[in-house]
Order: C-alpha cells, then sequence, then structure tokens
C-alpha cells in the first residue's frame, strides 16, 4: 500500500487508468511528499478522449436544447457548492493554495455554472432583412464543436471552469488537460460530472507528466477550439498548434501588471490592495500586480506601510485558516523566484523587506519582498516573477506614469490609486490592459470579461460575449418563390 489518494482520468463517461498502465505521482508543496497517483496519460489517451468528445457532439448531446443543457449545467453548479470542501481540500493539497482562498474560491465557484446556465437558452439567431425580398436570411448560433481545454497549476478548477462553462452553454464537448503539476483536483472535479447527469463523453479529462500530452491535444486535428492558460511561451507554442488545424483559440497568459498610485491615494487602502495584488495566493496569479509605480512624494511612506504589513504576513500551512500566505507550488517556480531576486540584487535594488526563501517552515517558502531601487529596464520590472515579489519605482506626472505602466509587453491587468475621479477614469482608459481596477484588486466575475492586450493573451473569458467564443454563426437563406434565378451572376 502506498497510501496515495489514487485518482483516474474521464474518458467516454468512464473513469479510466492510461492505456499504458503508467501513473506519476502529485507532491504536495507544503510537505514535499507525494499524496496522489494520477495516470501518466500520452498521446494515445488524448485521442480517445477527443474521439469520445466526438461522439457526444453527434450523439444525444447534440440534440439536447439549452434549456436540457441548463439543468444539467445548474446541478453541476449546486453539487460543486455540495462538493466545496472536498474539491478546496484537494487544491490545497496538490498547489499549497490556500485552504481560506480555495474555500471561497470553491463555494463562489458553481456560480459560474449557474451564470452561463443563464445564456445555455439564450443564444439566439437573428433575422436579417435581405436586399433581395425572396429570400428570408436567419442565423443560427451553433457550437464550434470539439474544445481542448488547457489549464496551468495556480487554481486550476477556477481557470478550467472560465472555459468549461461556456463551452457547455454552447453545446460543445470538451477535452481538458490539467496542468502536470497540480492534476488532482481536476480528476476529483471529473467525478461530478456524471452525477449533474451530462451523457458520457461531453466533458473528458486526461492527464499526464510529459508535455506532449498537452502538445498532443493543443494540436490534435480532432479538436475545433483551443481554450488555453498558462505561460506565454506555451500559449505561443499552442497558439501554432492551433493555426495549423486554422482553429479558434483564445489564450490567457501572463502578466506584469502595475499599481499607479497617485499623490492624493487613500495610501492605507492602496497598501492593502498591493498587498492583495501581489502577496494573495503567494503572487502566483496571473494578475498579480507586480508593479508599484509610485508618485515620488510618496514612495517612502507607501512603501513603508507596505513593508511593515508584508513582515506581518503569516507563512505557514496552506490548511491552517490563520495562514495568509503559502508556499509556492512547486520547486522549479520556487528556483525561478529566487533566481530573479538574486538577479535583482546584482543589479542594484534595495530589499525593504523579504528578498529571501523562509527556511523556517520546510516547503517552498519565499517571504514576501518588497524591492525598490529597481528602474524600468531592471529584469525584476519587466520579467513575469510569479511570486510574492512588488518593484516599486517612481513617476512625476501622470503622463509618466501612463508611460512607465504600458512600458511592458504585457497587458493583462492594472489599478489606479487616486481619489480624484476625472484622472482615476482618465486613466483607466489610457492603460493598456483587458482588466483596470479603480482603488481596488484582484476582483473577478462571471459576468465581468478578463483577458489580455499583448503578450497577456487573445479573446476574452467571462461575460456574456465569451460564449461567442464557443459558437459559428451559421447565415441560412431561404428562397421564398419557388422560382428559378439566373445561375451566371451572384445575388
Ligand atoms: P505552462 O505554460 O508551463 O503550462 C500550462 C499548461 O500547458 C500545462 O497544463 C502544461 O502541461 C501545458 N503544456 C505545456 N507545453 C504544452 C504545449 N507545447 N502545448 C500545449 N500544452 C502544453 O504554464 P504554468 O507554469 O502551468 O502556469 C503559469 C503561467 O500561467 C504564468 O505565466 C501565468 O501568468 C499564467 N496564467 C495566466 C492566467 C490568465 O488568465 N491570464 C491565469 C493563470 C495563469
Amino acid at each position: 500500500m502506498s497510501g496515495l489518494e489514487k485518482f483516474r482520468m474521464l474518458i467516454g463517461g468512464k473513469a479510466v487508468d492510461a492505456l499504458s498502465g503508467r501513473t506519476f505521482e502529485s507532491q504536495n508543496p507544503f510537505t514535499g511528499a507525494s499524496w496522489a497517483e494520477v495516470p501518466d496519460g500520452g498521446p494515445e489517451d488524448v485521442d480517445a478522449a477527443v474521439a469520445a468528445a466526438r461522439a457526444a457532439l453527434d450523439g444525444e448531446w447534440g440534440s439536447l436544447t439549452g434549456f436540457a443543457r441548463a439543468a444539467m449545467m445548474r446541478r453541476l453548479g449546486d453539487l460543486i457548492g455540495e462538493n466545496a470542501e472536498r474539491l478546496a481540500r484537494l487544491e490545497v493539497n496538490d498547489s499549497g493554495k490556500l485552504y481560506r482562498e480555495m474555500i471561497g474560491q470553491l463555494t463562489g465557484l458553481g456560480g459560474w455554472y449557474q451564470y452561463y446556465a443563464g445564456l445555455a437558452d439564450k443564444l439566439e439567431g437573428r433575422q436579417i432583412p435581405a436586399p433581395n425580398p425572396n429570400y428570408l436570411v436567419y442565423t443560427r448560433r451553433e457550437p464550434v464543436g470539439v474544445v481542448a481545454a488547457i489549464t496551468p497549476w495556480n487554481s486550476p478548477l477556477l481557470l478550467m471552469t472560465w472555459k468549461l462553462a461556456p463551452a457547455l452553454a454552447a453545446g460543445c464537448t470538451i477535452v481538458i488537460k490539467p496542468s502536470e503539476h497540480s492534476p488532482a483536483s481536476t480528476l476529483g472535479f471529473a467525478e461530478l460530472i456524471e452525477q449533474a447527469g451530462f451523457p458520457p463523453g461531453v466533458v473528458n479529462v486526461v492527464t499526464g507528466l510529459s508535455r506532449e500530452t498537452g502538445a498532443a491535444l493543443a494540436g490534435h486535428p480532432g479538436v475545433n477550439k483551443v481554450a488555453f492558460t498558462g505561460s506565454t511561451a506555451t500559449g505561443r507554442a499552442v497558439a501554432h498548434a492551433a493555426a495549423d488545424n486554422l482553429n479558434k483559440v483564445t489564450l490567457e497568459l501572463g502578466g506584469k501588471s502595475p499599481q499607479i498610485v497617485f499623490a492624493d491615494a487613500d495610501l492605507q487602502a492602496a497598501a492593502n490592495g498591493l498587498i492583495a495584488g501581489v502577496f494573495a495566493a503567494t503572487g502566483q496569479t496571473c494578475m498579480a500586480g507586480s508593479r508599484l509605480i509610485v508618485h515620488e512624494s510618496v514612495h517612502d511612506e507607501l512603501v513603508r506601510l507596505v513593508a511593515e504589513r508584508a513582515a506581518q504576513i503569516k507563512l505557514g500551512d496552506p490548511n491552517d485558516p490563520a495562514t495568509e500566505m503559502g508556499p509556492v507550488a512547486n520547486g522549479p517556480q520556487y528556483e525561478k523566484v529566487l533566481g530573479l531576486l538574486e538577479t535583482a540584487r546584482a543589479e542594484g535594488a534595495t530589499v525593504a523587506y523579504g528578498g529571501a526563501a523562509d527556511t523556517g517552515l520546510g516547503g517552498y517558502f519565499i517571504k514576501p519582498t518588497v524591492l525598490t531601487g529597481v528602474g524600468p529596464e531592471s529584469t525584476i520590472v519587466r520579467e513575469e516573477v510569479f511570486g510574492p515579489v512588488l518593484s516599486a519605482y517612481t513617476f512625476t506626472d501622470e503622463d509618466e506614469a501612463l508611460k512607465l505602466a504600458n512600458d511592458t509587453p504585457y497587458g493583462l491587468a492594472g489599478a489606479v490609486w487616486t481619489k480624484d475621479v476625472h484622472r482615476a477614469h482618465r486613466v483607466a482608459a489610457k492603460l493598456r490592459a483587458g482588466t483596470v481596477w479603480i482603488n481596488a484588486y484582484r476582483v473577478v466575475s462571471p459576468s465581468v470579461p478578463f483577458g489580455g492586450y499583448g503578450a497577456s493573451g487573445l479573446g476574452r473569458e467571462n461575460g456574456m460575449d465569451a460564449v461567442n467564443e464557443y459558437t459559428e454563426n451559421k447565415s441560412v437563406w431561404v428562397e421564398l418563390t419557388g422560382g428559378t434565378r439566373d445561375p451566371f451572376t451572384l445575388g
């Protein structure tokens, strides 16, 4: 007996092992120990999952109404709520995220299915007036087909849901490939699919240790749309694979989001927003507000406030409700963050707080870190850290603040902290980012579009329009007279 919790993949409605029989182990980043055994699926398992998804699309699921799909989605939303505790624990074990954050996230996750269930029966076409009165023209919103959903290790179930909920609403079928670093929660989630009443093959989950498994899915000729969340480098490879098949693609990628703090801002509120933006989830969020661009007159005071709060952050066991920051999620990520801190120091950064690993706790702990003495050219300011590191530098006027904020290939999110309502909206309009918070940070909702400019991605998830990313728009022309026409003219 290994004592590991065992999980199986979901393909064609069945809980299955990898065809090869191979498995791999998932580690708990807090204890450093393996805790779960999951199937090590490969391209042959991806083939089976895509075939199952296609069969489901051509079968019972494909002929269901939006009303019927919505009923199943609502049941799934309810089941997530009933199983929030177990799902949250799976996420905590797999990725070291805080139980106190994950239980909130999982309790709210059903809301995404409820929201998109509300759209499933409202995918209306239009009747379009044609210049030739002999034709009735209307459009139909049809499911794009089989969706490949590839997710990263931070918040696996939330980021999967941003794809699965609109895909189900649109009537698609899906093959999900979670990260090799946190595969278990998605497999645990898959156990709810049958209970919610979805026919076999509508939702499939394949896990695999090799990155080849994701590549096989992204480039699979049987897939019609690829929805990806992960790093910009992998996103580029996914976009190439999708382009080879001329598939639709949405990409949610990395970020280097600015928080601009003007001199008139409520500095206590801004400090709190900065803590939420870069230390919540140990900074391992795509939307991390990792660049503090602060007016020179309030730099010292704000840095002091943030550093003081950072010093009080309670690091520890992610399962302990008192813990505020858990470990970094895996070994490679831990090494990457420490390497970037070393580079920052070598380039002249000053550590206002943190700046190193916290070795007292075991696990991959890094102290919440506030750096000053950096500039727009510093590596730590240019590269996504994906860890608890805030880099602070100054501006003198609004134009400079915007120039600094937009001086990045990324454009996922950003914040403006000011009490001046005119300035707040002016700056929000000029920030090149998919989401701008004014006097707030790190708020998301099923109803609000989320996604990036530039290297942060392509397309939007969440909101009403996201469902259209999973549909084709078909035009239907109906000849009304029964007559014939000149076959050699158009129209
Ligand atoms: P990653 O790119 O390494 O991996 C993401 C997923 O892609 C994993 O499931 C992986 O197995 C798979 N994969 C790897 N190679 C592949 C290939 N060639 N083809 C298809 N799939 C492949 O990313 P990660 O390290 O797991 O996640 C961290 C990154 O995700 C960060 O850059 C972060 O900013 C980004 N992220 C973005 C958002 C967003 O919404 N914009 C949200 C969360 C995370």
